[in-house]
């Protein structure tokens, strides 16, 4: 029985049009990660790229590379390359500082754009802890009481005085997938704008940020974009907003004229009014030569692929592990499924512990967790039944001790 799984692993394997992509990652052959939706796989032409640009660009032009290595307009350079994974047009994307950083411009910016009288943010209330901290303080220094609602509910409970959602598109922990289209669509109906935080689902599944007509998006890029450890996010200013995006940190990097220094502040046109500060170019220029890896790949093929993933995954988890060992917490229907796995299991800790040392990384999550990322462009099918089966003997070994 579960070496008809290996099967079907390999025939799934040998059918896979994404199968190439995975020689564009340094992997180890004995070890399956499945921890790309924390941090994503290192691209194999990021470290001949980065040493370049240490040696010749930093080393060697040193303040020369601002312009002839193309430094100063790296943000927005590297965010039309973010976007057509993401569904947006040229011009819109603008890569620096964090996810945290950037859901706080975008918060403000949007309860600034907000009209009179609407004094409300709504907030997922299973967000990532810090999309949470930062709108809290973004509402208070706004004027605006915060209030904390579930996804599904967003949509009912935006009324008139509600000036901005902010919603995680994939639940970090659950890897539910929340219906952005018709969120988006009831906000706006009610006349407020919402920002939606792509951190889990850019690079694993189509986002359509033009298409639906979000407002501001923000999301990293050291998970399912393989940007590297504290890689800069991204910020999403819809095109029709930019003229009005008021940014609460508007830093010289921002400014219509940032060499003429001058006291007052005259923002630039376009998404460039979504930076601040002097960028960090080498995690920058790392996340660029990262991007290369998503050449000649649609994200339609990504998602279906992904789906394929996380249901054989469950497929074998429901033949390797004990029945009632564990129970998923990520939803069934394709349609609310981002692209991990989380199963809730007694003992989590030491059980990501010992899948962990038989060559399985996935994470674990308090107080009981298991979190398995599938990166279509990377994990196999033969890792997925290898990774359900390991489950399985850990499990067993658990009750045997
Ligand atoms: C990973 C993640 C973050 C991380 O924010 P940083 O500022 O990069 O630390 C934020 N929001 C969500 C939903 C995430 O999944």
């Amino acid at each position: 029985m579960s070496e008809a799984l290996a099967e079907k692993a390999a025939r799934l394997d040998a059918a896979d049009e994404l199968a190439k992509a995975r020689d564009r990652f340094a992997l180890d052959d004995d070890v399956v990660y499945l921890d790309g939706n924390s941090l994503g796989a290192l691209p194999r032409s990021v470290p001949q790229r980065l040493a370049d640009v240490v040696e010749h660009e930093w080393g060697r032009l040193r303040i020369r590379s601002w312009e002839e290595s193309g430094w100063w307009t790296a943000p927005e350079r590297i965010g039309d390359r973010i976007a057509p994974l993401v569904g947006a047009a040229a011009g819109q994307v603008v890569v620096g500082d964090s996810t945290s950083v950037n859901v706080f411009k975008a918060v403000v910016a949007a309860v600034r754009m907000a009209g009179e009288g609407r004094d409300e943010v709504l907030v997922d209330a299973s967000t990532f802890p810090t999309d949470g901290y930062i709108a809290e303080s973004a509402a208070r220094l706004t004027g605006c009481r915060l209030r904390a609602v579930a996804p599904g509910a967003m949509a009912a409970e935006t009324g008139p005085r509600t000036a901005a959602l902010l919603v995680n598109h994939v639940d970090y922990r659950t890897g539910r997938l929340h219906d952005l289209p018709g969120t988006t669509a009831a906000a706006h109906a009610a006349g407020a704008l919402v920002v939606w935080d792509l951190c889990h689902s850019a690079g694993a599944l189509p986002v359509g940020l033009d298409e639906q007509r979000v407002d501001f998006a923000v999301g990293c890029t050291y998970k399912y974009l393989n940007g590297g450890p504290g890689a800069p996010a991204y910020l999403y200013v819809r095109r029709d907003h930019q003229p009005r995006f008021d940014s609460p940190l508007p830093g010289w990097n921002s400014h219509a004229d940032p060499f003429g220094m001058v006291p007052s502040y005259a923002p630039a046109d376009g998404c460039v009014r979504g930076r601040v500060g002097t960028p960090d170019i080498l995690s920058m220029l790392a996340l660029e030569a990262a991007l290369d890896v998503w050449e000649d790949v649609s994200i339609d093929a990504v998602r279906a692929k992904s789906l394929a993933l996380t249901d054989f995954f469950l497929e074998c988890v429901a033949h390797c592990v004990p029945r009632g060992r564990v129970e998923c917490l990520t939803p069934a229907r394709h349609a609310e499924r981002g692209s991990q796995v989380a199963l809730r299991c007694a003992e989590a800790g030491a059980v990501m512990r010992g899948l962990t040392s038989r060559g399985v990384v996935g994470d674990f999550r308090r107080p009981d967790v298991l979190r398995f990322g599938f990166t279509p462009l990377y994990t196999s099918f033969a890792d997925t039944e290898r990774a359900a089966r390991v489950l399985g003997e850990v499990l067993a070994a658990e009750r045997g001790a």
